[in-house]
């Protein structure tokens, strides 16, 4: 069987085929400036790379040239996209109404466009991708759309409200919703196949380190706390965006500065975080290599990412009563030596004994244990595969109703 999973943005489209015989992925690539004049197509197979410069007016233009190129000349894979079973979707936000991944039905359709108040940015664009679907591949293959913030449903209300008027959470539902969601069950299921145990039997923190970055704990299987919010702004400081902060920053600056909602958004998401602390760079390695050259503001950056992952995992240990493993994956997480070096050995006090050894080996895709043999606590990095995850829902979904 082989499923098509889609990640479509506002003037993108990403795309990876897998065959679930064996879970492996056949084509990836990405439609890029979709809605432009000139658009960039990117598809990778065991051949190699193909890209080309085409114009794609909208999503289901891009669909075609993805179509075009899975099914004809040198780098095709398929004969026809009746190969494609099903096709699984990532969807921002779920708001409360989808707790789990789910069958896109008109209705469905209409729910995720309920929610487009609070994913302005996705979900509109997530429609477009589904309908972009429904006119190349016709009704009758299954479309399934993945939830990010699904897997954080589980989190109690303690957790997922915030101290303002309550009557704001049901007028507008503004909540602590989450997001990677599907990264973070990816590698808690992961994690716990590797320690031989079952999920519900450990309590787990798994960080997802990023140009987006999250936290979340878990605790009997479930959810119970995670640090992106009604948005991903929140959290700890990442690539460009400044996580959690006192909200009398944001009033206090929009007086002094004249900043309207967009603009403070702007500031918020694109201007801050690592990138604003060290004047022009968000990506890590950047950051560690001007850090070690003397480059103060990049030091500065880079111990206040390590200071607040700190603060949310001892947090989490807090609020779980305990931890049993610590879970790091993204581009931070799975790369990021120095980063995982000083987190673990920040816990050594409740039982992490970190491996020296072990930690240049988890690197580029390789996962790997960073903890030594007698640790209380587990350290792992676990390269995380959303795709995989929300291909594998698409696959037991498709299969009820195909
Ligand atoms: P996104 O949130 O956009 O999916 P990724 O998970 O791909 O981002 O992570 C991107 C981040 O990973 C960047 O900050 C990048 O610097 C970092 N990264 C990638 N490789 C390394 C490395 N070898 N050392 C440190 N950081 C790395």
């Amino acid at each position: 069987m082989k499923i098509l999973v889609i990640n479509a943005g506002s003037s993108s489209l990403k795309y990876q085929l897998i065959d679930m015989n064996g879970e492996v992925v056949i084509a990836k690539g990405i439609c890029e400036r979709v809605g432009a004049p000139e658009g960039h197509f990117e598809l990778k197979t065991e051949k190699g790379k193909y890209e080309e410069t085409v114009a794609m007016s909208n999503h289901t233009e891009a669909f075609l040239v993805v179509k075009k190129n899975l099914t004809e000349g040198e780098y095709k894979v398929i004969d026809s996209l009746d190969e494609i079973t099903a096709i699984g979707h990532r969807v921002v936000q779920g708001g409360s109404i989808y707790k789990e991944s789910t069958l896109i039905t008109d209705e469905v359709i209409a729910g995720i466009e309920s929610l487009c108040d609070l994913a302005p940015l996705h979900n509109p664009a997530h429609i477009q991708g589904i309908n972009a679907c429904r006119e190349v591949f016709g009704d009758k293959v299954p479309q399934v759309a993945v939830f990010d913030n699904a897997f954080h449903s589980t989190m109690p209300e303690e957790a997922y409200m915030f101290g303002i008027p309550y009557e704001y959470y049901e007028k507008y539902q503004i909540r602590r919703y989450g997001f990677h969601g599907t990264s973070h069950r990816y590698v808690s299921g992961e994690c716990a196949k590797i320690m031989g145990k079952d999920l519900k039997d450990i309590k787990l923190i798994t960080c997802h380190l990023g140009n987006g970055s999250s936290i979340t704990a878990i605790k009997d299987g479930k959810v119970i706390d995670t640090s992106m919010g009604l948005t991903p702004l929140d959290g700890f400081v990442m690539g460009t965006r400044s996580g959690g902060i006192d909200p009398s920053v944001v009033t206090f600056l929009q007086e002094k500065e004249g900043w309207t909602p967009a603009e403070t958004n702007a500031v918020l998401n694109k201007k801050s975080g690592i990138y604003g602390i060290s004047g022009g760079m968000s990506d890590d390695r950047d950051i560690l290599k001007a850090a070690d050259e003397g480059n103060e503001r990049a030091e500065l950056a880079k111990k206040m990412l390590w200071y607040q992952i700190r603060k949310y995992i001892g947090s989490y240990i807090a609020a779980m009563q305990g931890v049993d493993a610590i879970v790091f994956t993204g581009g931070i997480g799975e790369n990021s030596q120095p980063l995982r070096q000083n987190i673990c050995e920040s816990f050594e006090y409740i039982g992490v004994k970190f491996n020296a050894e072990e930690n240049p080996k988890a690197i580029r895709g390789v996962g790997g244990e960073l903890s030594a043999p007698d640790s209380k606590v587990k350290v792992y990095v676990i390269p995380t595969n959303e795709e995989l995850m929300i291909a594998r829902d698409t696959k037991e979904i498709a299969e009820k109703v195909l």
